[in-house]
């Protein structure tokens, strides 16, 4: 070997060095998962090779047999785990296994933290699955060969400390990865034929390919998916759930789908109890692993699964795509559209027995996965049923988290009613104190509570369920409520204006407009209100306030919206402002009033940017009421 071929040192890239400081240093209660997480890309480099073989590209050693095979060494207390995968070529082996950051690294540190400090659970969902190793080895020797024809086999060396080192290999390397784990004295126990194959049976069963141990094959089960229905006990669907998606918990619902007809193809899906997403965000990387005959084509692929279901974790296999199928036109594929909209319908079908059959569990699945659900109103083709399995929270509920769909509402309409009213608000109980709502609790009328900007989306999307439109409460035709009987009572009932007052009312209002200008495009007697004295309302036809508010965010509009005020005739406050006003129409005390009215309710919308003067004029308002109440009381 010339000089230059001799072993080099690499530093791991800093943010490896963190995770390796983790893994190395932390207690866990889970270390055998190391083995798992071998097993698994010997597995992945295994499917790697067969699928450059079938897609004709060129591999050396091309009729070795595909499998991977442990050896123990009881004595020095070294396992082997050999399989004749892909290997990796001296550049790769640099780029996967050390100096380059992982994708998955910052945010597996994160999540670390947030599980005070133990790995074991979340190690393999991050990407980061190999440096596991070194929670039981204190030295690993990884030797490759490609199965590219003429590169050089290379051996990597580390104690998972800072660095690693890399040379040539020497000898005959085989195609493939060998990697020799030197356990730590307090790891010893590993060192065992029967305990390796126990994690094996514990966590690898499903792998495709032969796993040997001391020469005998320890997996036995694969491709459930395959075995007829009748034939699969619960146990093993749970446990190929867990195999699959690294979830401790059993999964929700078990989907097994077998197809023969237009396209054949089977496929076992599962509905996860909790969200997957680590970090409230939508599901990034969703999808169902494609097998073409019991051949892993590509994991998690989206073109079997619409995004809005992607919480859905699975396989699918076909008889009906040919072995080499490049992955870039697996998009265009018709036969993968045919199995992703059969898959889609069983989803769905499933879905709507699940919240007939048992509405409680339903309500669970729904909370859990909302987030990605809710962008199902896009999907045309299955809108109906989109509609039928959405939930919100409505006025009729007398909590925040329970849960409403349209044929509950419909349910409870009343005599004549055409229309399903919803109302958006950050809270319920924002939504429950606001203007808006006031002729609704008094006509016993529902609204459904809508608290994510999403929400609005749907109803926009739906605009009608069955025969009734979806309307904004704020966009009541209030004329169209009148004659509806009223469910509540008013505690004291108003007397009506006489003609004079019916004047001095319209005097005062254009008043009020004088006051206000074009802070507002109209004031008018409102229909809506029953407790307040006014509100803010959009203008007819205009988005939602909600709506606007998410478009304001958006385009950074700080500006005030021009809306209509409303005034409640009834309120005492009015009738007050009447009297004053009839009085003496240029009396300070109207314009300080209605300014307030007016500033109240932009309050309320959210859009009250400085409470300087609003403070102030409450705090003088005050002052003099305090006055008045003293000398009412007869205060010295
Ligand atoms: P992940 O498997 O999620 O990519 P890992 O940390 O487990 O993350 O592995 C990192 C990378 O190292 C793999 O993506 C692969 O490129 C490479 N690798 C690991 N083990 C093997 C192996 N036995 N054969 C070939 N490549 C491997
Ligand atoms: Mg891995």
């Amino acid at each position: 070997m010339s000089e230059s071929q001799a072993s080099k040192t690499y530093e791991f890239k800093a943010e490896i060095k963190q995770l390796l400081e983790i893994i190395t240093h932390s207690i866990y209660t889970n270390r055998e998962i190391f083995l798992r997480e071998l097993i698994s890309n010997a597995s992945d480099a295994l499917d790697k090779v067969r699928f450059l073989q079938q897609s004709g590209q060129d591999v050396i050693e091309p009729d070795t047999e595909l499998n991977i095979a442990i050896s123990v060494d009881t004595e020095k207390k070294v396992i082997t785990i050999k399989d004749t995968g892909i290997g990796m070529t001296e550049s790769e082996l640099v780029d996967h296994i050390g100096t380059i950051a992982k994708s998955g690294s910052a945010d597996f540190l994160k999540s670390v933290t947030e599980q005070q400090g133990d790995a074991s659970g979340i190690i393999g969902k991050f990407g980061v699955g190999f440096y596991s190793v070194f929670m039981v080895a204190d030295k690993v020797v990884l030797t490759t060969r490609s199965a590219q024809p003429d590169a050089q086999p290379m051996a990597w060396i580390s104690d998972g400390l800072g660095s690693f080192s890399m040379e040539p290999a020497q000898g005959d390397i085989a195609r493939g990865t060998t990697i020799e784990i030197h356990l730590k004295s307090s790891t010893e126990e590993f060192a065992d034929v029967d305990r390796i194959k126990s994690i094996i049976k514990t966590h690898s069963s499903f792998i495709s390919f032969p796993i040997l141990v001391a020469d005998e094959k320890v997996n036995t089960i694969a491709a459930l998916w395959r075995e007829p229905k009748t034939s699969v006990t619960k146990e093993q669907y749970e446990e190929f759930y867990k195999f699959l998606t690294y979830d401790s918990n059993a999964p929700m619902e078990t989907i097994h789908i077998q197809v023969d007809a237009p396209v054949q193809f089977t496929s076992l899906l599962f509905v996860p109890e909790h969200s997957m997403d680590m970090f409230g965000a939508y599901n990034k990387d969703y999808g169902l692993d494609l097998y073409v005959r019991r051949v892993l084509i590509q994991r998690q692929a989206e073109e079997l699964l619409p995004e809005y279901l992607g919480f859905i974790k699975g396989v699918v296999d076909t008889e009906d795509l040919p072995l080499n199928i490049s992955r870039e036109t697996l998009q265009e594929n018709v036969v993968l559209r045919k199995i992703a909209s059969t898959v889609t319908k069983q989803a769905l079908n499933r879905l709507k027995k699940l919240a007939k059959d048992d509405a409680e569990k339903y309500a669970t699945f729904f909370k859990a996965h909302e987030k990605t659900f809710k962008l199902g109103y896009s999907d045309y083709a299955n809108r109906d049923d989109f509609a039928e399995l959405v939930r919100f929270n409505s006025s009729s509920m007398e909590k925040s988290d329970e849960l409403v769909s349209f044929e509950d509402y419909v349910g409870r309409m009343k005599e004549g009613q055409t229309e399903i009213y919803y109302l958006s608000g950050p809270s319920r109980d924002a939504l429950e104190l606001t203007p808006h709502m006031e002729i609704f609790r008094k006509k016993g009328i529902e609204v459904l509570y809508l608290f994510e900007p999403i929400d609005e989306f749907i109803m926009d999307a739906l605009r009608k369920y069955k025969d009734f439109d979806l309307k904004s409460a704020e966009h009541v035709d209030t004329a169209a409520l009148k004659d509806f009987a009223d469910a509540a009572e008013d505690e004291k009932p108003v007397e009506e204006l006489d003609e004079k007052g019916k004047t001095d009312l319209d005097a005062l209002i254009g008043e009020i407009r004088q006051i206000l200008g074009d802070k507002v495009t109209d004031v008018r007697l409102s229909e809506r209100l029953s407790k307040s004295p006014s509100c803010l309302v959009s203008p007819d036809g205009d988005v939602t306030s909600h709506m606007q508010k998410i478009m304001r965010l958006v385009t950074k509009d700080t500006s005030v919206p021009k809306k209509v005020l409303e005034i409640n005739k009834d309120h005492p406050l009015i009738r007050n402002l009447i009297r004053i006003h009839q009085n003496s129409p240029s009396d300070p005390f109207i314009s300080t009033a209605v300014e307030q009215l007016y500033e109240s309710a932009l309050l309320m919308e959210g859009y009250l940017s400085d409470p300087h003067k609003m403070v102030s004029r409450i705090n003088s308002l005050l002052e003099n009421s305090s006055s008045w109440y003293a000398q009412m009381k007869n205060l010295s």
